[in-house]
């Protein structure tokens, strides 16, 4: 079986070919991306209606370029999925829209995936693949959550942030120091540089006690180490990244362990684009190693938003049995949609 994956529901076009044989872990024949990110970036932000335009240029050359790389063509393919929410209304009817238009041209049944169950099976195509149960650990530029995960379709929220994602912590704080949109990752490149003890910044919820998080205090104390230093911003920034990114970094691990400890299982899952971060890696393997406890990641260039991870979520859910491929191609999306009501379908 042949899966056409398409991402649509930000600010990256994704289009890949999964190839997926019986009950095994399905293997990525080819992906192909466009990010646009430099087009967002003079904005600050991702703007909705230049996104929805963009994937409209783009989905149809990359998933040609999928096609070509893989030896395949069109006919090859057996179903069609696409990111049916949560993510910009506007964005995800492009890829729903393209995909449904794609499967009833071939007649192929279409399949409408989460873009968060996309996130948390990636792992599934490295080269270490995880085995279920785990917890997963859910880091991205919208969500910050721990789940429980028995299996394709089967999660339990343990925890999530009350205020502003992970992936928003970086991007905000990164905004204050003057790096641009979206500034996870320089932030990070930047902190490699400085002293992650230099500022006491706020470490929110770490002793609440629950699995739940809270980031919009991290902000705040950005700002005010910002104006406290004034001029001297510039030669002490490469220390208030490395703080911030290890206040960050520092409650992620924690809830991780102490989810782990709830639950007894002895191996954790992490993904979203938090989940490229270097130091969050070395901290929680470091951590899990102590432990006995297995970490997986997904591929470096699978932790953003991908098709590959929405071309595989379709194939493990139709192996599985958890959802039917449909061909009335009668396609609505979920701008907004709790991975919690995703069994419904
Ligand atoms: P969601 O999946 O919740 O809808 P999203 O799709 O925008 O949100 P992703 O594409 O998974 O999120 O991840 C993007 C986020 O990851 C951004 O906030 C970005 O700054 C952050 N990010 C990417 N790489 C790194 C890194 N190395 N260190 C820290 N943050 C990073
Ligand atoms: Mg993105
Ligand atoms: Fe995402």
């Amino acid at each position: 079986m042949i899966v056409l994956g398409i991402e649509s529901s930000c600010d990256e076009t994704g289009v890949a070919l999964v190839e997926a044989a019986g009950t095994q872990v399905p293997r990525l024949r080819a992906h192909a991306l466009h990010s646009q990110v430099e087009m967002h970036q003079a904005y600050g932000g991702v703007v909705p209606e230049l996104a929805s335009r963009d994937h409209i240029r783009r989905v149809l050359p990359l998933a040609q370029q999928v096609l070509d790389e893989a030896g395949c063509h069109l006919a090859d393919v057996d179903v069609v999925a696409y990111t049916r929410g949560p993510g910009l209304a506007g964005a995800l009817l492009v890829g729903a829209g393209v995909a449904c238009a794609l499967g009833a041209a071939l007649g192929r049944p279409v399949l409408g995936v989460h873009h968060l169950e996309g996130h948390l099976l990636s792992p599934f195509l490295s080269a270490d693949p995880p085995a279920f149960p785990f917890i997963a650990l859910l880091v991205s530029g919208g969500h910050t959550q721990l789940m429980q995960v028995e299996g394709v379709g089967r999660y339990t929220l343990l925890g999530e942030t009350i205020d502003d994602a992970a992936g928003e912590a970086f991007d905000k704080s990164a905004k204050l120091l003057g790096l641009a949109y979206p500034g996870g990752p320089a932030l990070s490149r930047l902190a490699e540089q400085g002293d992650p003890a230099a500022f006491k910044l706020p470490r929110p919820l770490l002793h609440s006690g629950d699995l739940d998080f809270s980031f919009a205090g991290l902000k705040t104390a950005v700002l005010t180490q910002v104006h406290k230093l004034g001029d001297a911003l510039e030669q002490r920034k490469a220390d208030l990244a490395a703080s911030t990114e290890a206040a960050i970094v520092e409650v992620l691990v924690k809830k991780s362990l102490a989810a782990l400890e709830r639950s007894g299982l002895r191996r954790i899952v992490v993904a979203g684009g938090v989940g490229a971060n270097r130091r969050l890696r070395s901290q929680l393997d470091a951590a899990c190693a102590r432990r006995g406890v297995r970490v997986h990641y997904p591929e470096l260039a699978l932790c953003t938003d991908n098709g590959a991870m929405i071309a595989l979520a379709a194939a493990m859910r139709l192996q599985g049995g958890v959802q039917q491929a449909r061909a009335d191609y009668a396609f609505d999306v979920r701008p907004r949609w709790p991975l919690g009501e995703l069994t419904e379908g």
